[in-house]
């Protein structure tokens, strides 16, 4: 997921050593419509690989969310980072699932790193619990709202095959594929 742009520069950029950022897909990819399958025990050493490819991309791009389809993996896993203040928190989320979301709803703007440039206001619960295995295999619960509930929320699309655009009227939806279509040909 990203935010509207900003022109904050991270800190410590340019003195971070040199990950291969790992590419990220742009809709209409059909791997972004893809549900994706369970993460396992075999699939873990792959993970140790890949998730600071996926962080250096998230970080580099900017944004704020990763989900596993966007690279082209086809595996229930996300990872979040608000780094509100320039303070990095990074979560990784394994097999996470929604367990509980709040009766209230919320009105927030997002994009995402797969629909460069585009950005709509959703709703979505206001707040919500979310089951998940940290990269370590503990069992972990995060009890979120505001921005970090809507984050989850967008990552956790991605592992169904959703994306933002998804939560909006069909007129809208066609609209900013069309423009993003017409955008990404003009960049070649
Ligand atoms: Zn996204």
């Amino acid at each position: 997921m990203t935010q509207i742009p900003s022109a904050a520069v991270p800190a410590d950029a340019g003195t971070r050593p040199a990950i291969e950022p790992i590419g990220i897909l742009v809709a209409p990819h059909p791997v972004l419509r893809r549900k994706t399958r369970l993460v396992g025990p075999d699939d873990r050493a792959m993970l140790r690989d890949v998730l600071p490819r996926m962080f250096e991309a998230m970080y580099q791009a900017p944004g704020i969310g990763l989900a596993a389809p966007q690279v082209g993996i086809d595996l229930r896993f996300c990872i979040v980072d608000l780094h509100e203040n320039d303070v990095r928190e990074p979560i990784v989320l394994i097999n996470p699932e929604i367990v509980a979301e709040s009766e209230q709803l919320a009105a927030r703007e997002e994009g995402c790193l797969s629909l460069p440039g585009q950005y709509a206001e959703v709703v979505r619960p206001e707040g919500v619990t979310v089951r998940f295995e940290d990269e370590t295999g503990a069992a972990r619960e995060i009890k979120a709202d505001g921005l970090l509930a809507t984050c989850f929320q967008h990552e956790i699309d991605h592992l169904d095959g959703i994306l933002f655009v998804d939560h909006l009227s069909a007129l809208k939806r066609n609209m900013i594929m069309r423009r993003l279509a017409k955008e990404m040909k003009a960049k070649g």
